[in-house]
């Protein structure tokens, strides 16, 4: 039985979970996340903890009489998957060319796959909801980032990057993590969600401190439970800005399933809810069939069935 370990680099907390060949996943380590707000990584900080934590997951499997087969990483663009190169990630600001895959597969031996955390997320969907009756899906992970894969006649397309597109809001101006003017992710990005959060409540600047700006989901859901007027409003108006998104998604790649996903939708009926009344109200026909994410460790999971696939093929 193969059995890899899995790694997901989000700009809040690194996670790693070693993932068993069959379908249900195993988390054979109790590995606590690696907290990283309001640290900045560099690219040698990164590979010392990447191989810290590997090291000990596989001197854990050893105990255990298992073999680790390979390493696979999700994480966010722009990346390289071919040279194994994660580039220069704007919510990860002090990493640059790190050639992760080749460092590690030096230290290690063993074979290492690098891929985009959202094209990771999507094939663990696929893996674990028999997504194969569907050919065309979009995955969008609403987080730190905004990220987007794509599953096109049912192939995986790299590089979508669909959170560093333009987002037409009226009377809006926002600035985007990679400094470029009114992309999705200035929006719908946990910094945008923040930014409606802080106009709404009228609050000063210091509340869309990247140590603050995390809370603002959890905060949400739990002023909408409490049908918290302002809370309503910041949800509504985050619901418009995802409903334009969704349109232009919707009418560009023609999916039959768009699955949402990331801290700031995962889980939330809610806002799913809301998001989808906003969008009947600009596109009265149904256009695609809309679903949460069923998994929280969707990256994890798809990072290993790409390695799995990868190690057949
Ligand atoms: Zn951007």
């Amino acid at each position: 039985m193969a059995n890899v370990i899995t790694i997901d680099i989000g700009a809040s907390k690194i996670r790693f979970m070693t993932v068993s060949e069959k379908k249900e996943m195993t988390e054979y380590l109790d590995t606590p996340p690696v907290n990283l707000i309001g640290r900045k990584l560099n690219n040698e900080e990164l590979s010392q903890l990447l191989t810290d934590n590997i090291s000990r997951s596989i001197d854990d499997m050893k105990k255990e009489g298992n073999v680790v087969s390979a390493v696979s990483i999700g994480s966010p663009g722009p990346l390289d998957p071919i040279k194994g190169v994660i580039q220069n990630p704007p919510n990860l600001r002090g990493l640059k060319d790190l050639a992760i895959v080749d460092e590690l597969k030096k230290i290690f031996n063993m074979p290492v796959f690098l891929l985009n955390d959202a094209d990771a997320a999507l094939l663990g969907e696929w893996w674990l909801l028999d997504h194969k009756r569907y050919k065309n899906i979009i995955y969008l992970t609403l987080s730190t980032g905004v990220g987007s894969g794509e599953v096109k006649n049912s192939q995986l397309k790299t590089g979508s990057e669909l959170g560093h597109k333009p987002l037409a809001i009226e009377g809006e101006e926002r600035t985007c993590s990679c400094r470029e003017q009114n992309h999705v992710e200035a929006y719908l990005g946990t910094k945008g969600l923040a930014e409606i959060y802080s106009k709404i409540f009228k609050l000063k600047s210091s509340n869309l401190e990247p140590e603050r700006q995390h809370l603002t989901s959890r905060k949400m859901r739990k002023g909408v439970a409490s049908l918290d007027p302002k809370w309503l409003a910041v949800q509504e108006t985050y619901a418009k800005y995802l409903a334009i998104f969704l349109k232009d998604v919707a009418t560009k790649f023609r999916p039959e399933l768009i699955i949402l996903g990331g801290g700031i939708i995962f889980g939330n009926e809610s806002l799913l809810a809301k998001t989808k009344e906003e969008l009947a109200k600009i596109a009265p026909q149904e256009i695609t069939k809309i679903e949460l994410a069923q998994s929280g460790n969707n990256v994890n999971l798809g990072a290993a069935k790409y390695a799995l696939e990868q190690l057949e093929g």
